[in-house]
């Protein structure tokens, strides 16, 4: 058998932090905190965020230290949480590179948030789906309007600091068809690196897809035809994120996405009262490690919880390993492998539609060094 990517205890940590937890001022139709109240505000409290820090930094033995800032929407935490951030950060990171991301939805951000982030060198992300027809469709205010405007607004002041962020695009209903059409928005919006994912929930009342949902197939073929409209235009500064990293596997480099690498275990999430659990696209209750205030980063890892999420990882691998694509795809997020009904894991549903995508590009880079 081969070694399986998966440390028994893992050495590094590159927790997702839920700063306010579902608390948001839009509300996409597709968002997995729709059935709680977003309304509510629930900071990350002074003392967690400490312990956080602090266990994190002790725990990392790398130099460098990743911090990903997320939501809810996580600008509502206010900047004096993120000003104590830095404060804390400096005080006990003092022999490490401190890495701060943080994804936004790109609504709240003005001239004085782009000139904090600016600053403090955060690396910022933001969600856009797309042209307004697109993003009004799902990425709505409580109002129900579209949020386009001030996805908008938000992008340019980034651009006004020099901030050029990446975009995170979730393909729902309304993008199918309109691959041209998305990639075209974000080049002329000076967005050149993107990150597409599929809108893929299943309802918990009947175990099916959500009506919003994007089936496999279809998502495949959305892949495909941005893929070769970006494969192309033959331009490296522009990334289609997740399929720059497929071609990267495909010529023998290193990918680092988690889905192209296998590494799900190294970005567990923290909800904002210091509940620690496996990735974001686990419920918490499923994989439940424990509390960053009570436990160090060692007793989380080997925490009941993580340890059935390891041992879950592993047996998805092993089901994978004979694969001819399993070096790029390590059995493709594992969010696709496991009902959110059953809590039961099974091949991944998205295994038929991948094994086409890699076969397109692998085609395509093949017929490049044929000379084609
Ligand atoms: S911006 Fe994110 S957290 Fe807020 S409603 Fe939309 S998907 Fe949910
Ligand atoms: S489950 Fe999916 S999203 Fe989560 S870390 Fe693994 S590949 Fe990434
Ligand atoms: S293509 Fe399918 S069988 Fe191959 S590694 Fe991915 S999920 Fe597993």
């Amino acid at each position: 058998m081969q070694n399986s990517t998966l440390p028994v205890l893992p050495q590094a940590v590159m927790p997702t932090i839920k700063v306010v937890s579902s608390t948001c001022n839009l509300r996409c139709h597709y968002c997995y905190y729709n059935a709680l109240d977003q309304s509510r505000p629930n900071p990350m409290s002074t003392k967690t965020v400490t312990n956080l820090i602090k266990k994190t930094i002790e725990f990392v033995q790398d130099d460098y230290v990743h911090f990903t800032w997320h939501g809810g929407e996580p600008l509502l935490a206010g900047m004096n949480f993120y000003e104590h951030i830095l404060r804390i950060q400096e005080l006990y990171g003092k022999k490490k590179t401190i890495i701060n991301g943080i994804q936004t939805n790109a609504t709240l951000v003005s001239d004085r948030w782009a000139s904090f982030f600016k600053k403090h060198d955060f690396r910022v992300g933001v969600s856009i789906d797309g042209p307004p027809m697109i993003q009004n469709a799902h990425r709505v205010l409580p109002s129900q309007g579209g949020s386009s405007r001030l996805v908008q607004q938000g992008l340019r002041a980034l651009q006004r600091h020099d901030i050029y962020p990446p975009a995170i695009a979730v393909v729902t209903r309304e993008s199918l068809g309109n691959a041209r059409k998305i990639f075209q928005y974000f080049l002329r919006n000076h967005v050149r690196s993107i990150h597409i994912k599929e809108c893929y929930e299943i309802d918990p009342s009947t175990g099916r897809p959500t009506a919003l949902s994007v089936m496999p197939d279809e998502f495949t073929a959305f892949l495909i035809e941005i893929f070769d409209m970006w494969f192309d235009l033959d331009d490296p500064s522009i990334s289609i994120r997740n399929l720059e990293q497929l071609v990267r596997g495909l010529v023998g480099g290193e990918p680092s996405l988690c889905e192209a690498t296998g590494k799900c275990w190294l970005f567990p999430v923290v909800e904002a009262d210091g509940t620690v659990g496996a990735c974001d696209s686990f419920p918490i209750r499923d994989y439940h490690f424990g509390n960053i205030n009570e436990m160090s980063w060692g007793d989380l890892f080997a925490s009941a919880g993580n340890i059935r999420f390891s041992e879950n990882i592993r047996q998805n691998e092993d089901r994978c390993r004979s694969c001819e694509w399993f070096s790029i795809c390590h059995g493709c997020c594992l969010r696709h492998a496991h009902s959110p009904v059953t809590h039961e894991w099974h091949h991944n549903l998205f295994c038929t539609s991948k094994k086409r995508l890699f076969g397109h590009i692998k085609a395509r880079i093949d017929a490049i060094h044929a000379g084609g």
